[in-house]
């Protein structure tokens, strides 16, 4: 196969891990016999230093003629300045909004060798494997809204949702359902807001009519903020709005306890040369400038971001396995960056981290 894909490695540790992640790519062409072509753009601060915009037309460009995006991350002290007409961030949300991105995929895995990073008891955390589906362009940080103003004292958020972009979020994470263990749960707030009732009609609705082998279940947004910490190992696929789906993503990752493990897709409509869509991949963490430079940040949610591109944007499930099987068997084989690693235990570096899951592909 051939495929074109963009790296936005950005600013901080980006260039850093996204450079594993394009090795593990390369190593995973070598052996499968794929050739992928990399084109690397500006994005975040380095693009504004560059050109003075977060988001170049060069780079949107690029990325709306590729197959996928992997993206490292953006942001740094160097740009902080909150009341800065230009930031880092802008870039990121731009992105997502030019090509309609509106289901962000997070999966939470925890390897058996990392219990011990988490600060849940590793019982309660044995067996946890959750697929969160968060809806990224609606709901409450999209609605109408009034600011208060410097002499007003109300304002508002608008939590607005119509059938549309309800069902074809349902949809993908149905989906993804269907590939593991056929079970869904839906989060909203339906005994409170209007739009959670039109959210659980619609999506039962949807399932009934599209998805009758997938079992459904519908959960109250602050019940499962608590059986999330209670028994996470009985989740398979959440799908919720945007702020919900914000909060409990964030909560879902510290099941894991490290952030330098845990990969994303976000995906929208549109698709790319092969028929899939055109996601965007990174790791959840920023761009870390405590430790950028040092060669010693964890590239491994970059590798399994990664691996998310060769599954959803390149159809190449037993690659992307080849990419998840060789992560595993490098924390199985005692490898850890200082993220990851124990008091006493050997540490490796970024770059050899990369190397070890090079030479398990
Ligand atoms: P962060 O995720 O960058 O770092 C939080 C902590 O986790 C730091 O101590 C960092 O060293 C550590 N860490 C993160 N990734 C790691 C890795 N791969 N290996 C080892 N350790 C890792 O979050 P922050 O410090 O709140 O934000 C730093 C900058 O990143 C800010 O400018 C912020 O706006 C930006 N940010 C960007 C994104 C993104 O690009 N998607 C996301 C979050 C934050």
């Amino acid at each position: 196969m051939y495929a074109k894909i963009v790296i936005l490695a950005g600013d901080g540790i980006g260039p850093e891990v996204t450079a594993e992640a394009q090795k593990a790519l390369e190593a995973i062409g070598r052996k499968f016999g794929h050739h992928f072509e990399f084109e690397h753009h500006l994005l975040g601060g380095c693009a504004i230093d560059a050109t003075g915009t977060p988001l170049p037309d060069e780079t949107l460009a690029a990325c709306q003629h590729a197959d996928a995006i992997l993206l490292g991350a953006v942001g740094g002290p160097k740009w902080d300045d909150p009341t800065a007409k230009v930031r880092p961030e802008q870039g990121l949300l731009g992105i997502r909004k030019a090509l309609g991105l509106f289901a962000n995929l997070r999966p939470v895995k925890l390897f058996p060798e990392l219990l011990h990073a988490s600060t849940l008891r590793p019982e309660v955390l044995d067996g946890v494997d959750i697929l969160v589906v968060r809806e990224l362009t609606g709901g409450l940080y999209f609605g109408p809204r009034q600011e208060a103003g410097p002499d007003g004292d109300q304002a508002y958020d608008t939590m607005l949702y119509t059938r549309p972009e309800i069902e074809r979020v349902v949809r993908v994470a149905a989906q993804a359902a269907r590939g593991r263990r056929k079970r869904l749960t839906s989060v909203d707030k339906a005994n409170v807001l209007a739009s959670s009732r039109l959210w659980r009609r619609v999506t039962s609705e949807l399932m009934a009519r599209e998805f009758p082998d997938i079992e459904l279940e519908h959960v109250l947004v602050d019940a499962a903020a608590m059986y999330l910490i209670r028994r996470p190992a009985s989740f398979d696929v959440i799908v919720t709005e945007n702020m919900f789906g914000d909060i409990l993503t964030d909560e879902a990752a510290m099941l894991a306890g490290s952030m330098g493990m845990l990969p994303s897709a976000s995906l929208g409509e549109a698709t790319n040369a092969l028929g899939l869509p055109r996601g965007l991949y990174e790791p959840i963490h920023g761009s870390a400038p405590d430790i950028a430079g040092r060669g010693v940040a964890n590239p491994l949610a970059a590798i399994l971001s990664a691996a998310m591109l060769l599954r959803h944007s390149l159809g190449l499930e037993r690659e992307a396995r080849a990419v998840e099987n060789a992560v595993a068997t490098v924390l199985a084989d005692g490898y850890r960056t200082v993220d990851i690693a124990q008091p006493g235990e050997r540490v490796i570096g970024t770059a050899e981290m990369g190397a070890a899951v090079c030479e398990r592909i």
